[in-house]
């Protein structure tokens, strides 16, 4: 059995397994989904333990191998072209939804007050994270390291990023024989960390079920009721730009057939659902880039990291619903000019958010800022925050599909063919290919 599959199956069991100690109020049943805790934890722990050295060692390999600096202004052109673009899509999208259905008027003002109340202590800590934000300025200076290291101590992928490149550019240029020593080297890091990558992944179905088990057993069911329309606003609208939207971009700049695309890429988005993070998906989002859709490491190694730290429709998308909804349900009208505003906001916000769970609420503050909404932010973010979890992990899956679809439109305009070919590194026993 395909390993997406069995993640697939295990994402099921784990989610049907805690809605049934849920439904049926088993505290019993409930402790013991708890209590499996750790198998998640652990699985997210050793796939973010290999982001640092994956991110580092691919990009370097990969900026030197492109061969020509211009091109990589190219292919960073186009990335963030699309990056942009797509995240404007996807928060016209969140408007237009809610404008349709009006989740706000959907809600009275009795459970409003109970929902603002019960977790008004959360909503301020997420309030007063997002003042501590850095501006503009700040989040572009902070992209140069003034020490990679302590970036990489710290996991902060951007400075690593801006570094890596600079590294590889530079190491294009140095005399053939010390550059194929230095290559060779990280050559041989970013394979260790691809075989890693493959044992940790044979974890992944029992991480999955035990992440999606805890969660769902944990949920207040009562609180998703009053939520429901919501909720179902803002899946709807994810479910709208994964399939609707990235469908028609892999059609037409990289030329795939959307469902096998979908069908190839499944393990990434069903990991990020599981573990709310872009960033600790990244390892095998770039490991279905490469060996699912055939996109070369030179691409994938650039455009993925960078798509996992500021590309996230669904965070955007989210966002626009959220601003809505909160907006209605507190009679303040917003018109063309601060949807405007929404989109350009949403987008930055979702740039600005790092790819860990429940970064998007944090970022939403700003979004709310901007249109007028600032008196009502600390009571609107903790009307929302019932049913975040749940959101952040569809939202995650969608800024990881959004992430591959994109790089599958660049690896294509850089004339790459993309699938079909046989995986597998002649240096790897033991990896998906030879499970196939
Ligand atoms: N959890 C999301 C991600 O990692 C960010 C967010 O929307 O909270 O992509």
């Amino acid at each position: 059995m395909k390993l997406h599959t069995r993640i697939g199956i295990g994402l099921g069991l784990g989610v049907a397994a805690g809605l049934l100690v849920n439904a049926l109020d088993l505290d019993a049943g409930r402790a013991v989904l708890v209590a499996l805790d750790p198998v998640g934890t652990a699985f997210i722990r050793l796939i973010t333990m290999v982001v640092i050295p994956l991110v580092v060692a691919s990009l370097v390999v990969g900026t030197a191998s492109l061969g020509d600096v211009r091109r990589l202004g190219r292919i960073g052109g186009r990335t963030v072209a699309l990056y942009l673009s797509t995240t404007a899509v996807a928060v016209t999208i969140g408007l237009f939804l809610s404008q349709v259905v009006r989740p706000g008027s959907r809600i009275s003002a009795e459970t409003r007050d109970q929902l603002s109340q019960a977790f008004a202590g959360e909503a301020a800590k997420k309030v007063s994270l997002a003042a501590e934000k850095p501006g503009l300025k700040d989040v572009l200076l902070d992209m140069i390291p003034s020490n990679p290291f302590a970036s990489a101590a710290d996991g902060e992928l951007l400075p690593l990023i801006f570094f890596a490149i600079a590294f590889g550019a530079a190491l294009s240029l140095v005399a053939t024989d010390r550059r194929r020593a230095v290559l060779t080297f990280f050559e041989g890091v970013n394979d260790a960390v691809m075989v890693l990558i493959d044992w940790i992944m044979r974890l992944a179905p029992y991480a999955v079920f035990a992440l999606t088990a805890g969660v769902t057993a944990r949920f207040g069911l009562d609180v998703l009721r009053s939520l429901m329309v919501y909720a179902l606003t803002v899946v709807a609208g994810l479910a709208l730009h994964a399939f609707g939207t990235y469908s028609v971009l892999v059609r037409v700049f990289a030329r795939l057939d959307p469902r096998d695309f979908f069908r190839r890429i499944a393990e990434a988005p069903l990991v990020a659902f599981s573990t709310s993070s872009s960033n600790a998906t990244l390892p095998v989002t770039m490991e279905t880039a490469e060996e699912d859709l055939g996109i070369s490491p030179e691409v994938s190694s650039f455009v993925l990291p960078l798509g996992a730290t500021i590309n996230m429709d669904g965070t955007a998308l989210y966002q626009a619903v959220a601003v809505m909804f909160i907006a209605q349900i507190y009679g303040v009208a917003l018109g063309p000019a601060e949807q405007l505003t929404i989109v350009l906001t949403a987008t930055l916000a979702s740039i600005g958010a790092a790819g860990v769970p429940s970064a998007g609420i944090i970022t939403l503050v700003l979004v709310l800022q901007s249109v007028g909404l600032g008196a009502h932010t600390a009571e609107g973010i903790a009307l929302i925050l019932a049913v975040d979890r749940i959101l952040d992990m569809t939202r995650t899956a969608v800024n990881v599909t959004g992430d591959l679809a994109c790089a599958a439109c660049v690896a294509r305009g850089e004339g790459e063919k993309l699938i079909p070919h046989p995986v597998d590194h002649p240096l790897r026993l033991g990896g998906k290919g030879a499970e196939a």
